[in-house]
């Protein structure tokens, strides 16, 4: 899927169309102005940006309490091709992820390519103008040049939900036949669906929403628990000949399944938080001590991993199946509705070219 345009038919504007989350669930197409680039920054012109779960907050909040953020661009899966490079850094024309934190550049955690932990990160969409417009300035040490083979739409379901499942199943340590529950069946939850299946695990998939948990068996979960049935940890232990999991990975950020999670975990095994956003309740005697369980958090992914999520997209066809939905900027009203109302099976995307 390569643009239409190219950086070389392509001028850099001073003003662009790009989206303002006005609170109360209102979405603006506004007229913006173009911000100023820095001597080690990018000009990226946008093909596709992506609704992500993470959205979901900034969206609903009241107008009242957006504060700063009521200004800000959003958006942080961003895909597109450089239209002005940053001295040195990667070349006009080659088409880009972008990853969307950055640090100051010089603390341990920057160095080791793991900006989300520096002092100074600051976050598309967030700290700065993120994804969902026509154009993105962005640090040329964020940009992440794409292979021939990964189209653009594939891009943006890496820069955020895939790699976070990619790098969540790694942590886990789930190795090839163990139980792998999954709870939340978002794209990300399907991500690490599709992961896990791939990685010769038997994954157990959990979701109230009917056709998300109908898909996660079309994409090879052995069995699919709806969580408001009678007694869904019961099932998850059925399931697991009554052991309980040797991992939960945690998608939802529902408070009712983080608590599910702790009592469907089995002795020595791994609860791995991805879902953000509610506080979780947990016993420690018998959640955790008794048990012997670890209780990970991960966070998105490491520059350093990006040329493994790669590889193992590459190797995972499924993940194009979540490819479902692309609105138009036009329609980006509609588009965080579809995600707000989770009736959405797969990734919802907005185009830009
Ligand atoms: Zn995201
Ligand atoms: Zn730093």
């Amino acid at each position: 899927m390569q643009p239409a345009e190219t950086a070389t038919t392509v001028e850099a504007p001073t003003r662009m169309r790009g989206i303002q989350l006005a609170g109360d669930r209102a979405v603006r197409l506004a007229e913006l102005d173009v911000p100023p680039r820095g001597p080690s920054e990018a000009l990226v012109r946008i093909t596709m940006s992506a609704v992500c779960g993470s959205d979901l907050p900034h969206y609903r909040a009241p107008a009242g309490d957006l504060g700063r953020r009521a200004h800000i661009v959003p958006g942080h899966e961003p895909v597109g091709f450089v239209v002005e490079a940053a001295p040195g850094g990667v070349p006009a024309g080659t088409r880009v992820l972008v990853y969307h934190h950055s640090g100051e550049g010089r603390c341990e955690h920057c160095a080791a390519g793991e900006p989300m932990f520096c002092a100074g990160r600051e976050t598309l969409g967030n700290h700065r103008h993120g994804a969902d417009a026509e154009w993105l300035v962005a640090p040329d040490v964020s940009l992440v040049p794409l292979p021939d083979d990964i189209d653009d739409a594939l891009a943006a379901l890496i820069a955020c939900n895939f790699g976070t499942a990619f790098a969540g199943l790694r942590k886990s340590g789930a190795r090839v036949g163990d139980r792998v529950v999954v709870t939340g069946l978002g794209a990300v939850g399907l991500c690490v669906v599709i992961a896990a299946v791939a990685a010769g695990c038997r994954v157990i998939a959990v979701d109230p929403i009917p056709e998300r948990r109908d898909f996660a068996r079309e994409l090879g979960a052995a069995i699919a628990v709806d969580p408001t049935a009678a007694d869904p940890v019961a099932a998850i232990r059925a399931a697991t000949e009554g052991e309980g999991a040797e991992i939960v990975i945690e998608c939802s950020a529902n408070a009712g399944a983080q608590r599910q999670a702790t009592e469907a975990v089995r002795p020595h095994g791994t609860v791995l938080l991805i879902g953000s956003n509610s506080s979780m309740e947990i016993d420690p005697g018998v959640d955790l001590i008794r048990k012997e369980v670890r209780v990970l958090g991960t966070w998105i992914f490491k520059r350093h991993e990006i040329p493994a999520i790669f590889r193992a997209a590459r190797g995972m066809p499924d993940l194009r199946r979540l490819l479902g939905e692309s609105y138009p900027a036009s329609d980006a009203q509609r588009a965080f509705a579809a995600v707000d109302r989770g009736e959405v099976v797969g990734k919802v995307l907005i185009d830009w070219r």
